[in-house]
């Protein structure tokens, strides 16, 4: 029995048995994993913030043979949600983002991009003002990390890069400008010159580096959504929480 060392982020918890907690969490190097912390809820040493969703910590635990869940024999918290718990709307988002996250890794498979961008966005998620911008970049860099974002540098019939509106066609990978798009699919939904920019930029660019103000909220929400249906479709997943999102 081996004991080993790596951070986590918590997706999901609940109490089992008497004083044990189970949690779904991702690692950098073993991806989605299952977590059994013994007795912690009786425990006056250990912090119970370990098990809300959202939380990072470092962990050595150890595997037994033929079991896949995670056994804890210690750990370090090294940070937990706390504004999201008195913000309703940072909420919503907070638990799109993490069954997202949950959705499209997988157990045992290393993902150590889908940790780092995970574990930050969350982070600013405590700290931002506009939380739907911040989800629409997470969403276009799963997009990229997964080789499935059109080049949106062009169209790519005919290279305009100055269209009012583009339609992203993910079977090809492009970017068609509406003049060039074909008739049956001009009712197709739309990216506005100005969302395109923004989708470029954040490709290329950290965070807070965007400029916000070119793309509208409604036209930042209609992409969002669009998106994720996307996302759900290559996947083949449901995000529930997006209901809260998307409510209104
Ligand atoms: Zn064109």
């Amino acid at each position: 029995m081996q004991i080993q060392k790596t951070e986590i982020l918590v997706l999901s918890s609940k109490n089992s048995d008497e004083n044990d907690v189970t949690c779904t969490a991702l690692s950098p190097e073993f991806g989605k994993i299952n977590l059994i912390f013994k007795g912690l809820l009786k425990s006056k040493r250990r912090s119970i913030c370990i098990r809300d969703p959202g939380s990072v910590a470092e962990i050595i635990f150890y595997r037994k043979e033929s079991k896949s869940f995670f056994y804890i024999s210690d750990f370090v918290l090294i940070s937990t949600p706390e504004k999201v718990r008195n913000n309703v709307e940072l909420y919503y988002y907070h638990c799109f983002l993490l069954e997202l996250i949950s959705k499209i890794t997988t157990e045992n498979t290393k993902n150590s991009f889908i940790y780092n961008i995970s574990k930050k966005v969350l982070a600013i998620l405590e700290t931002e003002k506009d939380s739907l911008m911040l989800v629409l970049f997470f969403v276009l860099h799963v997009l990229q990390h997964n080789g499935i974002m059109p080049d949106l540098s062009q169209c790519e019939v005919c290279g305009s890069s100055s269209a009012s509106h583009y339609n992203l066609d993910f079977n090809g990978k492009s970017l068609i400008c509406r003049e060039c798009t074909p008739s049956y699919n001009r009712d197709n939904f739309s990216f506005s010159s100005n969302t395109v920019t923004f989708m470029n930029n954040s490709l290329k660019t950290k965070y807070s580096a965007n400029d916000f103000s070119i793309i509208s909220r409604l036209e930042a929400e209609k992409s969002l959504f669009y998106l994720v249906l996307f996302l759900e479709d290559y996947f083949h997943i449901i995000i529930n929480s997006k209901d809260f999102i998307f409510k209104k």
